[in-house]
């Protein structure tokens, strides 16, 4: 076997360190006060006030549990913080199952244990496997091995299958203990999918959960909540780039957004009036007019030059990029001409040639050795299109 090379094991790091960073890896919050308030630059967000401060009512409502079933759209220009503000309220998945995976269900069970007690546990389906059988449990809790066995008993009987528990200090047993429970319904689904078994979860291969299993859990999770044992927890579903969804997608959402045990849904769009995919007429940010209706809209605005500016320099602290001044201005004003997005891509390339020259400091030099290296998307187009004529039309292959 070859031994590797110190080069080998330097890239293999650098490699580490650049899935690190993500684009968002900067931004730690939506950088409002307790009045929910938006500071002009905190947790990594900059400007956007308005936007940053609506995200924040909404997610104090979605706290509050007041806007189940809601729906809120982010519109603005490319590379306006729409994704950032979003990601701060939830995380992309793709439709049904994510939005099952978004709303958990909170199962309680209250019992008090004392300790050198004797405590009855009804058991009615234990779970396969767990040696659990259909009766009164009675136990001692001295001769339990710890209070992790009770707590997973109760929670076998509860959810018949052997489900994580999370053990309390050995000291809460003298206390009223509530064993809280959260399962997401998608959990729930899987569980009971008869052809799937829980073991589903675990590969992530589920496949199609019937309808009719789905209107059952629903049904069942209902009567739970009635009788106090259960509760809901809305969850966040994001939806990027939603004008890409066609007819069908939005006529699902709208359909979905009725039932009470919706989550929050969030979506983001940077297209103005555009086609509605999968019908011939064009809509309101590729939206049909009936689920507009439903949304909550907050926009986002383009930067000044200030704001770039503030957002590159944390994104330096981030990556641990050292520029001078000059190169910091140079990189605003590419910033300002091409995207945002693009300029932030400059860093780490700039920051790369800068080390292949042994310097610490990004320079001028670097930003216009990148920059002339890597194409914006303005000045990619502009060269296609002198390509595809020079080409007599033909069509480009690249
Ligand atoms: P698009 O319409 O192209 O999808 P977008 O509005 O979703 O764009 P983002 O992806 O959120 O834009 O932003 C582009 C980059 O700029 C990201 O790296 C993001 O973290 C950063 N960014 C955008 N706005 C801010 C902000 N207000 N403060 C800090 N960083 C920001």
């Amino acid at each position: 076997m070859a031994v590797p090379t110190a080069d080998k094991v330097q890239e293999i790091r650098e490699v580490t360190r650049m899935e690190r960073i993500g684009a968002h890896s900067h931004i730690r919050g939506l950088g409002l006060d307790d009045a929910l308030e938006a500071r002009n630059v905190s947790q990594g967000m900059v400007g956007q006030i308005e936007a940053r401060r609506a995200a924040g009512v909404i997610l104090e409502m979605i706290k509050e549990g007041k806007i189940a079933g809601r729906a809120l759209l982010i519109a603005g220009h490319p590379g306006t913080g729409k994704t950032a503000i979003a990601m701060e309220m939830g995380k992309t998945e793709a439709l049904t199952q994510a939005f099952r995976k978004s709303i958990g269900v909170r199962i309680k069970e209250e019992t008090e244990i004392i300790e050198g007690e004797v405590v009855e546990i009804q058991i009615d389906r234990p779970a396969t496997g767990t040696g659990a059988k259909v009766g009164k449990l009675t136990l001692k809790t001295t001769e339990m091995e710890t209070i992790y066995d009770l707590g997973q008993k109760m929670i076998e009987s509860l959810t018949k299958e052997k489900t994580k528990f999370v053990q309390c200090p050995e000291g809460e047993l003298q206390k009223r203990k509530e064993v809280v429970h959260t399962v997401t319904l998608h959990e729930i689904d899987v569980i009971n999918s008869r052809t799937q078994g829980f073991l589903a979860l675990f590969s992530g291969d589920t496949g199609e959960i019937k309808s009719e299993v789905r209107e059952q859990i629903n049904s069942k999770v209902a009567e739970w909540r009635e009788e106090g044992k259960a509760e809901i927890v809305p969850g966040v579903l994001f939806i990027d780039e939603v004008h890409m969804l066609d007819m069908e997608c939005f006529s699902f959402l709208n359909r979905a957004l009725e039932s009470d045990m919706a989550p929050i849904l969030i979506m983001a769009t940077n297209r103005g009036i555009t086609k509605i995919r999968g019908t011939s007429e064009i809509g309101p940010h590729g939206i049909p007019i009936d689920l507009l209706d439903r949304l909550l809209i907050i926009s986002t605005t383009p930067y000044e030059e200030k704001e770039i500016k503030l957002i590159l320099k944390i994104r330096c602290e981030e990556e641990d990029v050292e520029m001078t001044d000059d190169a910091m201005t140079v990189l605003c004003r590419i910033g300002m001409e091409t995207s945002l997005r693009y300029s932030i891509q400059l860093i780490t390339t700039a920051h790369l040639v800068a080390r292949k020259r042994k310097a610490t400091e990004v320079d001028v030099d670097d930003i216009k050795r990148v920059y002339s290296l890597f194409l914006d998307e303005s000045r990619s187009t502009q060269f296609l299109k002198e390509y595809q004529q020079e080409d007599h039309g033909n069509q480009l292959k690249i």
